[in-house]
């Protein structure tokens, strides 16, 4: 097999081998646009050189033979001191990761060349502002030479001629810039600047395989999830030079804003320049658009190949061109990067321009996308100057004053201030000062590091990596670079969508995704991204397979779950039923002294119970709702053990006795628990305490019958909480039915009211046959189940031990985060298969928060399931994720 491939040989489908680079110059070259010619080293060739530290035995061979054809076609040698050749030598990986790895242009210069290219080019200041950027070039990359000697090199020629770049110099000026450089880089590496051009070319392929292993991509790769093992391919590619002078130049181009979407011309042109330049920002770019009156021939030129390959890659398209002397070249394409608004709006423009389906559309967005268009957003007209850049690590839009410690954090947020809280780095000590704040700035670690975790978890705006920003808690301040200074309540806002730190107040805007949506689907919308959004979401809707239903504990919840466009309440919580003042009866109910004082207490929680379902069930007519029993630990409705010993402490100090407190102290130490979550919860408590599972069944039938008696169309069911056998299943579900019976008779209604499990504790998945026959539904409660498989206390650990689990890779991202399909999706498929086994007609969803996650309801669907239910506003990221999973 072959290390190298002419650029004649691959196509776009080869981005493995060939990189992203390679395979798009490759494409382009069979299309016919305008690339200069050159081959591909394949990533092949870079994994053996990382692996061996060697250049894989052949390839310097291949390489030579290339080279040759190359040198045949273009009738010039590569460095021919007459005539040269001269080469890029540009890194290219499968995803592309910009300005991670290096590129060294002009490879072919050396003390002799460079009076030849001068000579057949007719231009000395061309030809040595060329060997200029090689050397330049070559002691960055190959010797990683520090800038500031190469600075140091160049500056007095700049002060000399009061200049501000080495494009400005005179050529003399330039000559001395170049024997600098040469006494920089034989100093620095204790050898001469190398003149042979073979071994400038195979210097700089080795330079490029090892960028790949540069802390600075290693760091890229762990935050973009982009696999350590794949290496770059290399491209060599003949130089076309843009910097001879002004009817020259070199630009990007998009074929669409990548910012919004709006079709049109986009991008940025420099005359009489080369590479790096545009994007560098030393120098200013002009419009794209510009290019029409600089050199229109080149610029119908360019819009044409721009059109041709938007229609071959039938997307977004990004461009790299350079003009030399109104000659156009296309230097690289791939489908570019765009922001989430521009996700929707492109891909149906796309579907409207016929280049599309409707099912490409809907893969080419994702619910992740959805997601940060639902946050409310920094207003995009303002002028609030920006403080510094960083890793945009948690989303959302944050306005507050700035806090250097977790202490002040809480003081300024307890005084009814908004803070922003700025750390070096955070660790478990700064969590309540987390806590207090709106949003959260740390100046290092990238997406996985504590602050980035924590705050995700946490639903909190976060920035972290900001290393220009300089703190010094002590003094409690921070220094931006230029100079600026943040001190102890300066105003900041803090955009976690960008990365963006503001200073001063930035106005913020509710998404117009979300008004949509609140306002129901017939609601008067000319807003293009809107529409846009909705378009792709009825399509999900109609391939969808997967149910969405929501998690709603209140008729508000329920409703806007229904306008959000929920089939259903997949999981309703009893907990706040019994909270309030009604904890008051939930102590009587503890404290009661045989049946009937237990009775008297159930009584009276009764009609409590019954008026909040009739409310649910009102506001979800026509849908399924799952009612939850009670499910969290006795103690959560009791009063706190040590407020109660000191209280009875004190009254039997002042010799007022009081029997009641006596007796409630016993009752809260009797059930007091060192471990609460694997304690008396969910359909332990009903088993335990009689009557609180018949209590809530009654209440639950009771208000069903009631609105069916007014003519709505009711469908409760039941859900048993933490079931872990069928023995414990059997006697619940014998116990409801018995009060189903009853409450049917006494009211002639009968309905069908269905009982099914919480799937949530491991030995309920592994016995899923045996409970299936006790049960009508499963439903996954995957926060617990994922917490008792990994034995990870979701509370504490996101915090103390994630961190490091993250950054060590133990696992990618939080398994709370995303459902760990090897691990706890294991158990999920054996349930889902041992309890269709046994019970055919099984419904099966999912109610932990990752039914809601981008990342995992694709297992769901895999795996089977009926529904996913989440939070009201996951429902359309749910509807959207649940599409992508059937196309
Ligand atoms: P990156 O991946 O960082 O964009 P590139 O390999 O694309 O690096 O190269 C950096 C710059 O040099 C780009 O602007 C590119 O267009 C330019 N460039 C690369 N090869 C050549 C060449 N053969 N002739 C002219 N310009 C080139
Ligand atoms: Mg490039
Ligand atoms: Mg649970």
């Amino acid at each position: 097999t072959s290390f190298v491939f002419d650029f004649t040989e691959g196509s776009k489908e080869q981005s493995d081998l060939l990189g992203g680079k390679g395979a798009g110059l490759a494409e382009m070259t069979r299309l016919g646009l305008p690339v200069p010619p050159g081959f591909t080293i394949t990533t092949a060739a870079c994994r053996a050189y990382l692996t061996t530290g060697e250049i894989p035995s052949g390839l310097s061979a291949e390489v030579a033979a290339h080279l040759g054809r190359l040198e045949h076609e273009l009738g010039r040698a590569l460095g021919d001191a007459e005539d040269p050749l001269l080469v890029s030598v540009r890194s290219g990986a499968k995803f592309s990761m910009p300005g991670m790895m290096e590129t060294i242009l002009d490879i072919g210069l050396n003390d002799r060349s460079v009076h030849g290219l001068a000579k057949h080019s007719g231009d000395d200041h061309f030809a040595w502002d060329s060997y200029r950027r090689l050397l330049q070039m070559y002691a960055r990359t190959v010797l990683e030479v520090p800038d500031e000697l190469l600075q140091a090199a160049m500056s007095p020629e700049y002060a000399v001629h009061g200049v501000a770049t080495p494009e400005e110099l005179p050529t003399p000026a330039i000559e001395r810039a170049c024997g600098a450089l040469k006494g920089v880089i034989a100093q620095y590496s204790g050898r001469e600047f190398p003149q042979d051009p073979h071994e400038q070319l195979e210097l700089a392929i080795r330079a490029v395989f090892r960028s790949w292993s540069t802390p600075r991509a290693e760091l890229y790769r762990r935050q973009e999830g982009i696999p350590d093992d794949l290496g770059t391919a290399v491209n060599v590619m003949a130089m076309v030079f843009g910097n001879r002078g002004s009817g020259s130049g070199t630009g990007v181009a998009f074929t669409r804003d990548p910012a919004s979407g709006e079709p049109g011309v986009y991008g940025d042109y420099l005359q009489d320049a080369q590479g790096e330049d545009v994007v560098s920002g030393v120098r200013n770019t002009v419009p794209l658009a510009e290019l029409r009156t600089i050199d229109p021939a080149s610029y119908q030129e360019l819009l044409a190949a721009m059109s041709a390959l938007e229609h071959h890659y039938r997307d977004l398209c990004d461009i790299e061109f350079t003009i030399e002397r109104g000659r156009l070249w296309i230097l690289q394409t791939r489908v570019g990067k765009r922001t989430a608004a521009a996700a929707f709006r492109i891909a149906v423009q796309l579907v409207d321009e016929g280049l599309i389906t409707l099912d490409e559309a809907l893969a080419r967005v994702s619910g992740t996308q959805l997601a940060h268009l639902m946050f409310p957003r920094f207003d995009s007209g303002h002028d609030t100057p920006v403080l510094a850049r960083g890793v945009a690590a948690s989303p959302g839009a944050a306005v507050g004053v700035a806090a250097f410690d977790s202490a002040e954090a809480q003081r300024l947020a307890a005084a009814g201030q908004p803070v922003i809280l700025i750390r070096r780095e955070t660790t478990p000590d700064d969590l309540p000062g987390m806590v207090a704040a709106e949003g959260i700035v740390t100046t290092r670690g990238g997406k996985t590091s504590h602050a980035a975790v924590v705050a995700r978890g946490m639903g909190k705006t976060c920035v972290c990596g900001v290393d220009t920003l300089t703190v010094d808690a002590d003094a409690r301040r921070a220094v931006a670079s230029g100079g600026v200074e943040i001190v102890e309540g300066d105003l900041l806002s803090v955009d976690g969508l960008t990365g963006t730190i503001y200073r001063g107040r930035v106005a913020v805007v509710p998404s117009p995704v979300v008004a949509f949506f609140e306002k129901g689907a017939d609601g008067n919308e000319t807003d293009e991204l809107v529409t846009a959004v909705d378009r792709v979401l009825r399509h999900a809707d109609r391939r969808r397979r997967l149910g969405v239903h929501a998690n709603a504990d209140t008729p508000a919840d329920a409703r806007r779950a229904r306008r959000f466009g929920a089939e259903g309440i997949g999981l309703c919580r009893t907990e706040h039923m019994f909270l309030g003042e009604r904890r008051q009866l939930v102590e009587q109910l503890i404290l009661a002294e045989g049946p009937v004082e237990q009775q008297a207490a159930l009584d009276q929680l009764l009609p409590l119970q019954r008026a909040d379902f009739t409310e649910i069930f009102t506001a979800m007519d026509g849908l399924p709702v799952t009612v939850r029993l009670i499910d969290p630990p006795l103690h959560e409705f009791l009063p706190d053990l040590t407020d109660l010993s000191v209280r009875v402490a004190v009254d039997r100090a002042q010799g007022r006795a009081d029997s009641d407190a006596d007796r409630l102290l016993a009752a809260v130490r009797r059930m007091h628990e060192m471990n609460p979550m694997l304690g008396l919860r969910g359909v332990r408590l009903g088993i335990v305490i009689p009557g609180l599972f018949a209590l809530q069944t009654r209440a639950i039938a009771e208000a069903a019958a009631a609105v069916a008696a007014a003519g709505g169309d009711v469908r409760p069911e039941i859900m048993v909480p933490l079931v872990a056998g069928e023995q414990e299943m059997r006697l619940v579900r014998h116990e409801i039915e018995q009060v189903l019976t009853t409450v049917a008779a006494e009211t002639g209604q009968r309905l069908a009211i269905r009982i099914g499990t919480m799937i949530e504790v491991p030995r309920a998945a592994l016995r899923a046959g045996a409970i299936a026959r006790a049960a009508d539904f499963f439903s996954f409660g995957t926060n617990d189940l994922t917490q008792l498989t990994w034995a990870f206390s979701r509370d504490d650990v996101e915090a103390t031990i994630f961190p490091r689990y993250l950054e060590s890779r133990i696992f990618a991202v939080s398994p709370f985060e995303t459902l760990d399909r090897e691990g706890v999706g294991r158990l999920v498929e054996i349930a889902v298969a041992e309890g269709r086994a046994a019970n055919p007609d099984l419904v099966i969803g999912v109610c932990g928060e990752h039914g809601g996650d981008p990342g995992s309801i694709d297992f769901f669907a895999q795996a089977g399931l009926d529904y996913v239910s989440c939070s009201p506003f996951r429902v359309p990221v749910a509807r959207l994720e649940a599409g992508r999973a059937a196309v």
